[in-house]
């Protein structure tokens, strides 16, 4: 996601990948899985390579920026290691995105929800529990 200007960010949609660079990704991956590495969940830096059935599935590599829809920023994933990658890599990422984009333009949570300490007054009355204290020894 592009935070060059507001009103991008504000309206934005991702692209998705058209036909032919599908075709193209497909035919790359020669019909295993391209899922690799520690990104889709698995040991170390070794390859999925799980033959699709039916379900492949296109995946942004770079999460963030989901404009790039040309065949390097695609990959086929089967259905374990994309909803791996989008719940672990993906969603935590737009997340931080958003969070730096509102800290950016000032979009905080309102202040004065909660009351504030008052500084020159304890913060309960403990005298009855210093009370019942001695109670309990005796
Ligand atoms: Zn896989």
């Amino acid at each position: 996601m592009k935070l060059a200007s507001t009103t991008t960010a504000l309206t934005y949609r991702r692209k998705e990948f058209s036909k032919a660079v599908k075709r193209e990704a497909l035919g790359r991956s020669g019909g295993l899985c391209e899922g690799w590495g520690t990104k889709v969940g698995l040991i170390g830096s070794t390859r999925c390579n799980v033959p699709f059935g039916v379900a492949v599935q296109y995946d942004h590599v770079d999460a963030i920026n989901n404009d790039d829809v040309s065949v390097d920023n695609c990959q086929c994933l089967c259905v374990t290691c994309h909803a791996y990658k989008t719940a672990k890599i993906d969603i935590p990422k737009h997340a931080k995105v958003k969070r730096i984009f509102d800290k950016h333009n000032g979009i905080v949570r309102p202040k004065g929800k909660w009351p504030k300490r008052k500084f020159n007054q304890p913060r309960f009355d403990n005298t009855k529990f210093i009370g019942a204290e001695l109670d309990h020894d005796t």
